[in-house]
């Protein structure tokens, strides 16, 4: 299984620091904004630039002549151009309204070659060579960052500099993915015309998808808590300084707060777009607080935002979204022939089938049956509908390592 963390860590900026990342960035928009003109065209997606060697071949000796930028970062300029303008073609085919890709908001890509990370600090290319801001880290150990991003069990994917124009201050999304291989065989791979990828939302994991990603968000709890803590102290105080004390708080909090999800939605789409799937599908959001007793406000808070950024961000890349009814997900065994359901059958974060043996992190299992859900919904649509007349029309749940036909399944009770 494939589990990702991200850590979004604040950083402590020097004004030398500070002068040298804005200028930094603002030659980095210079960058992408010079390659979306060269890749757009107003007359017609065909004459679009998308390929992102041939537009890297084109413009990076000319834009490394031009700028100060250390070569990592003109490549993650012109890569995130490209993707821009691939994506507004994308909706161009579809008949939707389009105009050229521009860049304005002061965030950056940086990989292995262009950032170092030490256990206070980071260390990263700027137009005034190296700089090393340190972290502003909660202070009781482990935190999130050291154990997703230095430990040895994770590797480091890629990190994001953003710049909060709202609060003036620097943060870097890290995301980081556990190293194994943990995969369930195959189970039916097949043609398709349309794939789904199902999302779980819980407690234990904040998202797990049916190809077995975790979004943990521990980090996220263990902020809330922070935040939440601090809050607290600032009421007790009850003055009037405290009071707008707490006003900035919960500003700082929200700005933190939406920051986190975005990245998470940012991941989801990612998850679906490189598993090919042409459907989020989650479970509706209505009752989940009869659902999930356990959940915080700040969880359920959560979960709505990642659905409401999910459903904004995904069809930018040509994925829809959809919600389905939450219908025993957890309690159902999601193994092609079984499907048996049963109260027993979740045991907290661990599923084991009490009919078949099939045993399962309880999450993951969840997320195959959200994906089936709206496969069997899909497909009976297709088959009833009189216009469209395909009735081997076929909807497929993508999985770790392969996809499952929501038509093979049991059906239960309610389905
Ligand atoms: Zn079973």
């Amino acid at each position: 299984m494939d589990v990702r963390r991200t850590a979004v860590v604040k950083l402590a900026v020097s004004e030398e620091q500070r002068d040298a990342l804005h200028r930094t960035a603002e030659q980095y928009l210079y960058c992408a904004n010079r390659t979306a003109d060269y890749c757009w065209s107003d007359t017609s997606y065909t004459e679009c630039k998308t390929n992102k060697r041939e537009v890297r071949d084109a413009l990076y000796a000319e834009l490394r002549e031009e700028t100060d930028l250390q070569a990592q970062l003109v490549q993650a300029a012109i890569k995130r151009a490209v993707e821009a303008v691939k994506a507004c073609v994308e909706r161009w085919k579809k008949g939707q309204r389009v105009s050229q890709p521009t860049f304005t908001a002061e965030t950056m890509d940086y990989d292995t070659r262009s950032a170092t990370f030490y256990r206070n600090k980071v260390s990263l290319a700027t137009v005034e060579g190296r700089v090393e801001p340190s972290f502003v880290l909660p202070a009781d150990s482990p935190t999130p960052y050291e154990r997703y991003v230095l430990s040895e069990n994770y590797e480091f994917r890629e990190s994001t500099l953003r710049y909060d124009a709202a609060t003036d201050e620097f943060y870097l999304n890290i995301s980081t993915r556990r190293i194994d291989s943990d995969d369930e065989a195959s189970e039916d791979t097949g043609h398709s015309d349309q794939t789904v990828l199902g999302i779980d939302l819980g407690v234990n994991s904040l998202a797990v998808s049916s190809t077995g990603t975790f979004w943990q968000g521990d980090d996220y709890d263990h902020w809330c808590r922070e935040f939440e803590k601090r809050r607290g102290e600032m009421q007790q105080r009850g003055t009037q300084a405290a009071h707008k004390a707490l006003l900035r708080l919960g500003k700082r909090e929200e700005a933190w707060r939406k920051q986190y999800i975005h990245t998470i939605a940012n991941e989801l789409v990612s998850e679906a777009v490189e598993h090919d799937c042409d459907v989020i599908a989650f479970e509706e959001l209505s009752d989940i607080r009869e659902r999930l007793p356990q959940a915080k406000w700040h969880h359920v808070w959560a979960f709505r935002r990642l659905f409401e950024y999910v459903s904004y961000k995904a069809p930018e890349q040509g994925v829809s979204v959809e919600q389905v009814e939450p219908n025993h997900t957890s309690q159902r065994c999601s193994r092609t022939d079984c499907g048996f359901t049963h109260d027993g059958n979740r045991h907290g974060e661990q599923f084991e089938c009490q009919k078949c043996g099939y045993e399962v992190n309880a999450d993951y299992n969840a997320a195959k049956n959200i994906g089936v859900r709206y496969a069997r919904k899909r497909q009976h649509k297709l088959r009833s509908s009189p216009k469209s007349g395909s009735g081997d029309a076929q909807v497929d749940v993508r999985v770790n390592g392969g996809t499952l036909n929501g038509e093979s399944y049991q059906p239960i009770a309610g389905d």
